[in-house]
């Protein structure tokens, strides 16, 4: 008994050997963990159980949207929380009403549902589809190979990569999955039965692949044609991370016809609350009163202390003009990746993505490298070992996403480890 259940306590404030042991025995298994222990943070830097310092390009994978501990957040979480931090959803509360008025300002008019995860956000648009075709029999939502929606069972259905599906099986009914960016496969896959359509902006686990402006404003045609919903899964490539509030807007601006552009509902999560657990989706009129008094609900979504913080941030992202910040200095670590790339093709292949939701592409073998791991993973190794943290999409792609805080000198700073990692491997 003593020797399977070590007192919890014994870790507190011990080595990183003792912390990973009391996960191997009492945490579940399902993450594929890198082997680094974090104690704090600060702005953009991290430090590990060993004092060693890291430059985060990873944000928690697009969450901690200004770095860690930012004094704003800390200020808005003790504040709300001496005065109020959980009241039930019978019940009316000022900033869950002023957050669902400050998103749909930054989207259009419409109405927000507030919930804690992105797979959860995800959940009401599936939901949104069903409620709006019932009458009619409708119900199937179309998805895009390579998507990734979330790892609840209708997440995984609607979800177009099989690993995450894998021993899982049966699906929940009702998604299939079409080659993205291809407009015409689209149209050729709608059923009798098929109520909406859902993509992300810019698919993110699935290696940072932008839609084009012609096939956003083709599917929004498509759906108005066939009267289907068009749903966009925003909760990483969202909230700013682009430069705009919406992935849509980065991509179809000064695009004719793009002005008016807009989906039927966004899912959003991830940089939503900073790092509160927080989702949320905006959904437009005239379907926005689709799901009525009793038809979804959510315990923790929208409590006062995850909607003050989200009003902090957004107040900072504001005043900081940090949404220019990300699509400037976005603009800037790109091309400077980009002439990464023409220096060593044979190790990086090509950039892509915008604002800061950068991916690099790398060969498909490295010298050196292990033949039992992905080179993703590889590298990202590596760049821990030299002090920066990313994060790797698929097998090959590694993803930067920076605070929208991020500083000139620090992404200069990143951009000198990935030299140093990169250089090495050319030939
Ligand atoms: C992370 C992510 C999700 C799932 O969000 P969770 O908060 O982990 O449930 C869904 N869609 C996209 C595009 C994501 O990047």
């Amino acid at each position: 008994m003593k020797a399977t259940n070590p007192d919890p306590k014994a870790a507190a404030g011990h080595s990183a050997a003792a912390i990973k042991q009391l996960y191997q025995q009492h945490v579940v298994p399902s993450y594929g963990r890198f082997d680094l222990v974090f104690e704090r943070g600060r702005g953009s830097y991290l430090w590990d159980a060993s004092g060693k310092r890291y430059l985060d390009l990873g944000s928690g994978i697009a969450v901690c949207c200004l770095g860690h501990s930012h004094p704003a957040v800390t200020e808005a979480l003790v504040e709300q929380s001496q005065k109020l931090v959980h009241i039930s959803n019978l019940y009316y509360h000022e900033p869950q009403g002023r957050l669902a008025g400050e998103l749909a300002r930054r989207i259009g008019p419409g109405k927000c549902f507030f919930c804690n995860s992105g797979a959860e956000a995800n959940e009401g648009l599936y939901k949104l589809a069903r409620k709006f075709g019932h009458d009619e029999g409708r119900f199937e939502i179309l998805t895009a190979t390579n998507s990734f929606h979330g790892r609840t069972l209708a997440g995984i259905a609607a979800t177009g990569q099989d690993k995450v599906k894998k021993g899982f099986e049966p699906m929940v009914a009702g998604f299939r999955q079409v080659p993205f960016n291809d407009l015409e496969a689209m149209r050729a896959a709608i059923s009798p039965a098929t109520a909406a359509i859902l993509i992300e902006g810019i698919q993110g686990e699935g290696g940072i692949t932008p839609a084009s402006p012609e096939y956003l404003l083709g599917l929004r045609q498509l759906c108005n044609e066939r009267r289907l919903l068009l749903l966009m899964d925003g909760v990483q490539c969202g909230y700013f991370r682009t430069g705009a509030f919406q992935s849509f807007q980065r991509i179809l601006e000064g695009v004719p016809g793009g002005e008016g552009f807009l989906p039927d509902a966004i899912s959003m999560a991830k940089s939503l609350a900073g790092g509160f657990p927080m989702g949320a989706f905006w959904v437009r009129e005239p379907y926005a009163d689709v799901l009525g008094p009793g038809t979804h609900a959510s315990t923790f979504g929208g409590t006062p202390l995850a909607c003050a913080v989200a009003l902090k941030i957004l107040e900072v992202i504001e005043r900081e003009a940090l949404a220019l910040n990300a699509w400037n200095l976005g603009e800037w670590l790109r091309k400077a990746l980009e002439q990464l790339a023409a220096r060593f093709p044979s190790v990086l292949r090509s950039v892509r993505g915008v604002g800061f939701m950068l991916g690099f592409e790398l060969a498909p073998t490295l010298p050196g490298l292990a033949a039992d791991k992905t080179v993703a993973a590889q590298i990202v190794n590596r760049l821990h070992e030299a002090g920066l943290l990313s994060i790797p999409a698929g097998n090959q792609v590694v993803r930067l996403l920076p605070a929208l805080n991020l500083t000139q000198s620090e992404a200069e700073e990143g951009l000198r480890i990935i030299e140093g990692v990169l250089a090495p491997l050319a030939s």
